[in-house]
Order: C-alpha cells, then sequence, then structure tokens
C-alpha cells in the first residue's frame, strides 16, 4: 500500500465528476473540494479500492458519496452500494448527505437500516427496493441472514469509521458481511484511526487499496492568541456577535464558513444586526474580490464573511480578528486561515467554534500547532451590559467635551420645567431614546457552559448506539425508544398506535396524522433526542409516546407531533427553551438550501429514535 497524503488545488470538475452532479455541488454551495475529497474521489471513480484516513468534519463523507453516485445505474432497484457506519446516527446521517446529492437523481432511493428501528418498516422499505443501503452492522447482518437484503447486484461498499466499529465491538459482524460479498466489488474503508485490527482487515479484504491520508502540516503561529469555543447553549450567531462585541482590541474580522450559500447567508444576518460585513466568495468576480478586500483595509466594512479558497492571501492588518465559525477541513487550513491575522507585527486572535462531534479536529489542530487552545468563556449578559454601557459612557463624555451644548442644555432645562422633572430625568430619557435598536441591556439568558469531554472520549454530544450500546442491542428487534428512557414504547407514528388505555396527561386526541414541525436547537447546541423530548413532554404535557419521530441536525431539528395540538401546548411549546434556547416551534418548512448548519434536504423523514 502506498500513502498519499492528501492536498487541495483542484477544484470539483477536475476530479471526473459528471456535469449532473457538478451542478448539484453548485446548488448546495460547495466551493472546492476538501483535501480527502480532491484525493479520494478520482481513485474511487476509477474503480479501486481506497483507505481514507479522515475524521469528522474533513468532508470525508461526501469524499466516498458523490463517486457512489456516479456510479449507480437507477434502473436497478436493487443495493448496489452498501455504507456501513457504526452509529445510526451516523447511518441517517450519511443517508441524507447522499439523498442531498441526488437532487438530479430523480428516482434515486437510499435507505438507512438500522438497529431499534421496527423491522416491519424496514422490510416494507427494503422490498420497494434501494440503490443504496446505509446501516449499522448487526441489523444489515440480519438482514443478510434473513434473506431480505440481496447483494448480488452490490459494485461497492464503504466502511466508514472502521476504528469505531472496532471500539463498538462490531468487527466480527463488518468481516462477516464482507464475507458474504460479492466477490467482484469495490471496497473504501476510512477510518480517522488505523489500529492493527483494522489493517489486518484492509489486508484481507481490499486488493491493492491506495491509502490517503490527511496531511498535518505543523506550524509556528505564536504571535496569535487561539482559543475555542465550544458550541454549546446558543446559537452560533449569538454566540459571535457577543464574543466579537466584548473582545478587547476589536477592529475587523474574518469569518470561516464552509459554504458559498452561508457566507452570503452569515454576512446578511451580521449586516441586519449592524456590522459593516460582506460576503467573499468563489462567485465574486476578480473585481468584485478586490473590493470587498479595499474596503477591508479602508474600514468600509469591519466583517468579510468567507470561504477558504476565497480569502486566500488576503493581507490587511488591520484584520485584528479570525473567526473559525464552521470548523476547518484540516489543520492546514486552520493554519492558514488564522495566518489572515495577526500580520505587519500586530496581535491577531483566533476563535474557533467547536461543535460537541468535532472534538478530535480541534485536537489534531492542536498537535499540529503544537499549541494548546485554550477554551473561551463565553461573554455573560452582563459583560455585554457593561461593555455597552462604557461605550455610550465614552460617548456621551465625547459630546460633553465638545463645544457648542449650550443650545441643547436649554432644551433640557425647557423640558425639565414643563415636565416638572429633574434634569437626571431627562437626561434617563434621552438616554433611553438613544439605545433604540440596541438596547444597552441584551434580552435571554445565560446559557449553562458545558465542560468539554476529555481528548479521548469519541464523538462527544452524539447519542444512540454510539453510547457503547452492546452489539445485541444493535440486533434487538425492539420498538423504538428514546435513548436514556426506560422500556416504555413509543408512538411511532403510522407503524403503531398508542394503546387506548395509556391516556395522555392532557386531553390530547391522537390523530392518525403527524405534523413535522422545525425547532431551532440541534447537534451543535450539545442538544440529544432526549433534551428534546424533556421539553416537550414537560412544558407541553405531551407524554413521550405520542411524541413522534425526531430528525437532530447540527443547528436545528424536527419533531413529529399528533395533529389537532390543543392551543394550550401549542403555545407552551413557543414559549419553551432547550438548554436555554427558544425552540422556536413551527410547522417545519424544510430549509433553503446550502444552509451552513449541515442539515440536508431530506424530503423523507430522516430518522425515528
Ligand atoms: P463530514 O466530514 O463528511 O462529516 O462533512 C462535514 C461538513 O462539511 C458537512 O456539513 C458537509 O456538508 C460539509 N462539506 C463537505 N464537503 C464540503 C465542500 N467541499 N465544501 C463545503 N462544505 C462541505
Amino acid at each position: 500500500m502506498s500513502t498519499t497524503e492528501a492536498t487541495n488545488a483542484l477544484s470539483f470538475a477536475d476530479l471526473g465528476l459528471s456535469d449532473s452532479l457538478l451542478k448539484t455541488l453548485k446548488d448546495v454551495g460547495y466551493e472546492t473540494p476538501s483535501p480527502i475529497q480532491a484525493a479520494c474521489i478520482p481513485i474511487l471513480l476509477e474503480g479501486r479500492d481506497l483507505i481514507g484516513q479522515a475524521q469528522t468534519g474533513t468532508g470525508k463523507t461526501a469524499a466516498f458519496a458523490l463517486p457512489l453516485m456516479e456510479q449507480i445505474d437507477l434502473k436497478i432497484s436493487k443495493p448496489q452500494a452498501l455504507v456501513l457506519t457504526p452509529t445510526r446516527e451516523l447511518a441517517i446521517q450519511v443517508a441524507e448527505a447522499l439523498q442531498s446529492y441526488a437532487k438530479n437523481l430523480p428516482g434515486f432511493h437510499v435507505l438507512p437500516i438500522y438497529g431499534g428501528q421496527s423491522y416491519t418498516i424496514q422490510l416494507k422499505q427494503l422490498s420497494r427496493g434501494a440503490h443504496i443501503v446505509v446501516g449499522t452492522p448487526g441489523r444489515v447482518m440480519d438482514h443478510i441472514e434473513r434473506k431480505t437484503l440481496n447483494l448480488d447486484h452490490l459494485k461497492t461498499m464503504v466502511l466508514d469509521e472502521a476504528d469505531e466499529m472496532l471500539r463498538m465491538g462490531f468487527i466480527d459482524d463488518v468481516e462477516w458481511i464482507l464475507e458474504r460479498t460479492p466477490a467482484q466489488h469495490q471496497t473504501a474503508l476510512f477510518s480517522a484511526t488505523m489500529p492493527e485490527q483494522i489493517r489486518r482487515v484492509a489486508q484481507k479484504y481490499l486488493v491493492e487499496p491506495r491509502e490517503i491520508k490527511i496531511k498535518s502540516a505543523t506550524a509556528t503561529v505564536a504571535a496569535i492568541r487561539q482559543v475555542y469555543w465550544q458550541v454549546s447553549g446558543m446559537h452560533k450567531l449569538d454566540a459571535l456577535t457577543r464574543i466579537l462585541e466584548v473582545e478587547d482590541n476589536f477592529d475587523a474580522a474574518i469569518i470561516f464558513v464552509r459554504t458559498k450559500n452561508a457566507t452570503v447567508e452569515l454576512a446578511d444576518k451580521l449586516s441586519a444586526r449592524g456590522y459593516a460585513a460582506a460576503a467573499l466568495n468563489g462567485d465574486l468576480n476578480q473585481q468584485m474580490r478586490e473590493r470587498v478586500i479595499e474596503q477591508l483595509k479602508s474600514g468600509a466594512l469591519d466583517i468579510v464573511v468567507a470561504t477558504d479558497v476565497a480569502a486566500r492571501g488576503i493581507d490587511v492588518p488591520r484584520v485584528s480578528h479570525v473567526v473559525n465559525y464552521d470548523i476547518p477541513y484540516d489543520t492546514e487550513a486552520y493554519v492558514h486561515r488564522i495566518g489572515r491575522t495577526g500580520r505587519a507585527g500586530r496581535t491577531g486572535n483566533a476563535i474557533l467554534f467547536v461543535a460537541p462531534r468535532e472534538v478530535s479536529m480541534l485536537r489534531s489542530i492542536e498537535r499540529a500547532t503544537r499549541q494548546p487552545i485554550a477554551p473561551l468563556t463565553l461573554p455573560s449578559r452582563a459583560d455585554v451590559t457593561n461593555k455597552r454601557v462604557a461605550d455610550f459612557k465614552a460617548s456621551v463624555a465625547e459630546v460633553l467635551n465638545a463645544e457648542g451644548l449650550d443650545f441643547f442644555s436649554n432644551i433640557v432645562s425647557q423640558i425639565a420645567e414643563e415636565q416638572n422633572v429633574s434634569a437626571e430625568e431627562v437626561a434617563a430619557a434621552l438616554a433611553m431614546m438613544c439605545q433604540k435598536g440596541k438596547p444597552l441591556q441584551i434580552p435571554g439568558e445565560d446559557p449553562v457552559a458545558r465542560p468539554l469531554p476529555a481528548a479521548d472520549s469519541r464523538r462527544p454530544g452524539t447519542f444512540g448506539e454510539r453510547d457503547r450500546k452492546p452489539r445485541s442491542e444493535d440486533r434487538s428487534d425492539s420498538r423504538p425508544r428514546f435513548d436514556d428512557r426506560p422500556s416504555k414504547p413509543r408512538f411511532e407514528g403510522g407503524d403503531s398506535r398508542p394503546r387506548s388505555e395509556d391516556k395522555p396527561r392532557r386531553a390530547m386526541a391522537p390523530s392518525s396524522d403527524m405534523i413535522t414541525y422545525r425547532i431551532d436547537v440541534g447537534r451543535d447546541h450539545g442538544v440529544q433526542v432526549k433534551d428534546i423530548v424533556g421539553a416537550i413532554a414537560n412544558e407541553a404535557g405531551i407524554e413521550s409516546r405520542f411524541i413522534g419521530r425526531i430528525g437532530l441536525y447540527d443547528e436545528s431539528s424536527t419533531v413529529e407531533l399528533p395533529a389537532g395540538m390543543p392551543a394550550e401546548a401549542a403555545n407552551a411549546l413557543k414559549r419553551t427553551r432547550v438548554r436555554g434556547i427558544p425552540i422556536n416551534m413551527r410547522p417545519d418548512e424544510g430549509r433553503p438550501d446550502g444552509a451552513s448548519d449541515g442539515e440536508r434536504k431530506f424530503k423523507k423523514k430522516p430518522s425515528s429514535y
């Protein structure tokens, strides 16, 4: 096996992908391939076996998903690719990714199958036919044994997060499945680490694989203060504005996100909050790009929201802060990003947002830069208020020092006399008027700080099989349940009805129709399914068995609730908070393409946990 390090100078068009897929990528806002994608896609398109050493956040899902899409023959409605994942959460995520890349492939069908989900549903779905099956090893094994999953047409097999499958005790199942796949097929194995047993599996089942590794650039970044904030308890946007407002020495910032669409979305939101912000992405021609950079230099803009490629080479000394709003794909990108600050001998500040499941990337960055990155305590409401009051006082002092206040003093005296109040009261009224649009005291609550898991704990903040569920449970035929919940069976919309003797806590007519709602909390806030169930059950008095499927995404989630919810319950839900964040529950209308939160359009209901 020869090992190649993934680097990133190519465009998607250079990789050999079809025009239709290139169009889809443009629509979802992907600008350039991540290093692991640039390296893996051509190899997989050639039909070769591959070992990809990459962790979450590197873009590894698309690295195998895009070549899979190219190989599917839509006319054959039999599984042509099988992706094995360690957890049901990941199975759903991968299925969602595949579905989102199938925008221009009408009739494409991907099916996630995992332990804990009812066999009845899975059998029905399997018999309807799927082009790609994504599943957890135990459940896939069961379906092969029952002959309900036919692999005769299999062309490609992907082992995703192989080291996690090993850690969770699934490696025997994986081998069992590999032994029952057709002799002629391509195999891609992805793993963050390469323990001996994974190497052994690769040697046994892969044929002359190419090995691709994410490059770990080591670099000195001494002049830059580096901190991270673990995304939890608050939306990234709110956290960002709090941080920027209170940061000392803030002059200008470059904020990095992953997609073109996200640059525009975030720049718009920041502008709406009063920041002089603009987007910088690959859609801008050279002249427009230069204009944005010029405006940043001159102070006409204070914030530029950019993708990696668009920000390449920017040299603007007044950039005091770089914010990694979306974590970079690799350490090299991180080093390049933060190099946009601390220029011309000035001190720079680099802030990194880390979602709970991205902790391993944070540790890789620390290793590569050979520097610890300190946790940042999110400024409290009081901190922000104090800063705003201090700024307000300073601006008042500036005006007091200016000349020509006599005319205004006169007006104040007149108001005081006419209203029979003191000059101090008039001043208070004027101060209140001044804060219009930007109150000195910010509304809302402070989130509860959550400790970051230790460096070696895997995928914190996730749930489900990941949490060391024994193998037997993956293979159980139990009714769907929420994690950490006792054995109470749940009403799983469509599949089964609540028992009639189980009366809900409030008058809630169980209806055959479930309505999907969207809420503004997701994985990035450290939220788990049980938090959502708990909040809905407690606040609206809806028993958990009436709560249908829950789809957990990065920045938002979906919840199915029975139609005909009483107004009282609906109102309670409007005010509900999960981990301190208002959930803003409303009927789900999907989200625009290219949302930056990693959520993909997935018209089918994503999951039932
Ligand atoms: P993964 O490492 O596969 O979990 O991907 C992490 C995130 O990066 C997901 O939200 C993807 O949608 C996003 N992503 C993957 N590839 C690209 C790309 N080339 N450009 C922009 N975003 C991407």
